[in-house]
């Protein structure tokens, strides 16, 4: 019999396990507290759970953390960090300082299907959904390396794969995150990023988890869209924008776009005039990306005075606009260019 992995389970799951092998369910609440509180996944160690339940639970569970098989470091001060999983597929996830905050992007795939024509991971194709305690063992591996007194303050789902793609997974995930008997998240610190599922946003928005929303838009025209993002020809421009406008965000946050910028595609003054246009209405931030190259892109970044020129248009119209320089780029690691090799 396989073990259950028990980052694969909700507290309550977790209490309901120990109970069926005959312990209290308070038991269940203090192995969560022992992982998520401690980091402790050694079952052996959890000193104040009586050893015959230690024993019968090993029989039945294990508290599985990926192993990090690699750890990179950029010069901006961000690492990445390759995880490789227990069929020997390989996920990735960036940490990124920045003052207070230190954000982890995880992954939710190994690889993208949705072939997104300026996105290195989507060149990889999709091999497989994370389980939940792989999406939650990268933030507890990351969690692991951080000096006494660190702690992650805030979560992104940006990394390989579209989270609402995986959508069950994802938001088991999103309750371990923010429930307080488990990593106890404000749900204002974690941003989940689509590719623009209309559907999946209409889903989430009715799970109650108040958490922000990143939506990946690149283009300000169906024609655009249609040859950069293949989802566009499911759920179109106008589309996705009406669910975004129905999504529950938190108090006071704003939702955000993603718009990566694309010399001579969709970077002209017109686009961002038709940008301004399409998110009226919206509490909206828009992060301009210049295009990170990869080997074999079909792209190239805009110059600087375009990108410039660009945010202009947008803040002359009271947006805000960011230009945002990726972290992690000389290491392979920023917006739309994390891949790996899928298995050894
Ligand atoms: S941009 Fe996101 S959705 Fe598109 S291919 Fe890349 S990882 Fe997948």
């Amino acid at each position: 019999m396989s073990l259950t992995n028990l980052l694969d389970l909700l507290p309550a799951e977790i209490e309901s396990l120990v109970e069926s092998l005959g312990a209290p369910r308070y038991r269940g609440r203090q192995i969560a507290a022992w992982i998520y509180r401690k980091g402790m996944t050694d079952l052996d160690r959890m000193t104040n759970l009586p050893r015959d339940l230690r024993e019968t639970l090993a029989g039945r569970a294990r508290a599985d953390v990926p192993a990090t098989e690699r750890r990179t470091p950029s010069q901006d001060g961000s690492q990445k960090f390759v995880f490789r999983l227990a069929d020997g597929a390989r996920v990735q996830s960036v940490l990124m300082p920045d003052g207070d905050r230190l954000t982890l992007c995880v992954s939710t795939q190994v690889g993208c299907g949705f072939g997104c024509t300026f996105c290195l991971t989507g060149a990889m194709g999709l091999d497989r959904n994370l389980a939940t305690g792989e999406i939650i063992g990268q933030v507890l591996g990351v969690g692991r390396t951080l000096p006494a007194g660190a702690r992650l303050t805030h979560i992104v789902y940006m990394g390989m794969g579209e989270p609402l793609a995986n959508y069950q997974a994802t938001v088991r995930s999103l309750r371990l995150l923010t429930d307080p008997r488990a990593l106890g998240f404000s749900p204002r610190r974690i941003t989940v990023s689509t590719v623009g599922l209309a559907s999946g946003i209409e889903r989430l928005a009715r799970e109650d988890l108040r958490v922000n929303l990143a939506i990946s838009l690149h283009a300000t025209s169906n024609d655009t869209r249609d040859r950069l993002m293949p989802v566009n020809k499911g759920f179109a421009i106008e589309e996705l924008l009406a669910a975004c406008r129905r999504f529950p965000l938190p108090f006071r946050q704003r939702m955000t776009f993603e718009y990566v910028l694309l010399d001579g595609v969709n970077d002209s003054p017109e686009d961002a005039r038709r940008l301004a246009r399409l998110l009226q209405g919206i509490r909206a931030k828009i992060n301009l990306i210049p295009f990170n190259d990869w080997p074999g892109a079909l792209f190239s970044r805009p110059p600087l005075p375009r990108i410039l020129a660009f945010q202009q248009v947008l803040l002359e119209r009271s947006i805000t606009a960011t230009v945002r320089w990726s972290k992690g780029e000389d290491i392979g690691a920023a917006c739309g260019q994390l891949s790996e090799a899928v298995v050894a």
